[in-house]
């Protein structure tokens, strides 16, 4: 029997490079969204063409209830859920002074409580089972600060927190918790940036671009192997030595 996945916002950009990475693992992938039906649709045929299977599940990840039937969704479908990519994800920037506590509150209900409600869904499974692989996707701004991003900022140093503390209280089961935190990666998230700005923050990654989602899928991917079976608790930045 396959393993079964779910990768958060999985219906392009980052998320979808990680479920066609796990597609071509050969697991049944829940690719979730919350309102890209058609991108969606897209990365389950990139899935099953990299050798996979999957469903497509529409999930707000802030809603606990959404969380709940999006799993409940996919373990009918598939079964039991061993593989978690936290990977939904939202920007809403400006200057602290300024910033709209909607603005605020939003960021961090997405990016950081969407990533706790899908982990501790998953963690019943898990624990059961006595295996699990949990990746949360950070960023570089939750390990530096990044000016303009104080929510973001603050929702991505959480899910660190979060993964080091997950991956303590579940390590005897054989069930990882791995953070990874990209730098600048060539996605709607940042090509929507003013070009100006973008062209600077290119400017400043020592690779001298911007890295791809196949280079983030490639690493968390790996951390979702059952051979990743001692790494856990752990950051890995991808950022072409950005924070180097
Ligand atoms: P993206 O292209 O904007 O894709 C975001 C994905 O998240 C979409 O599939 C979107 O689906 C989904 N999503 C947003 N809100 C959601 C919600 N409430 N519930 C469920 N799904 C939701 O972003 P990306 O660049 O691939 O980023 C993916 C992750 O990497 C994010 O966590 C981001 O913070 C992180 N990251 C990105 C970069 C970068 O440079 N790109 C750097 C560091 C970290 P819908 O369109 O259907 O809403």
């Amino acid at each position: 029997m396959s393993e079964v996945a779910i990768v958060t916002g999985g219906s392009r950009g980052i998320g979808r490079a990680i479920a066609v990475a796990l597609g071509a693992k050969g697991m049944s992938v829940g690719i979730n969204y919350r309102s890209g039906a058609d991108e969606a649709k897209e990365t389950l045929r990139l899935v099953e063409g990299a050798g996979g299977e999957g469903i497509c599940v529409a999930a707000d990840v802030s809603s606990k209830e959404d969380v709940d039937r999006m799993f409940s969704e996919v373990e009918s479908a598939f079964g039991p859920v061993s593989v978690l990519v936290n990977n939904a994800g939202i920007r809403r920037d400006g200057l602290a002074l300024s910033m709209k506590d909607d603005a605020w509150d939003e960021v961090i209900a997405i990016n950081l409580f969407g990533t706790f409600a899908c982990c501790r869904r998953a963690l019943k499974g898990m624990v059961r089972a006595r295996y699990g692989r949990i990746v949360n996707v950070s960023s570089v701004a939750g390990v530096s600060g990044s000016p303009g991003q104080a929510n973001y900022s603050a929702a991505k140093a959480g899910v660190i927190g979060l993964t080091k503390t997950l991956a303590r209280e579940v390590a005897s089961r054989n069930i990882t918790v791995n953070a990874i935190a990209p730098g600048v990666v060539e996605t709607e998230l940042t090509t929507s940036l003013p070009e100006k700005r973008y062209e600077e923050l290119i400017g400043t990654v020592p690779a001298g671009r911007a890295g791809t989602p196949d280079e983030v899928a490639s690493l968390a991917a790996h951390l979702c192997d059952a051979s990743s079976s001692y790494t856990t608790g752990a950051v890995f930045v991808i950022d072409g030595a950005l924070t180097a």
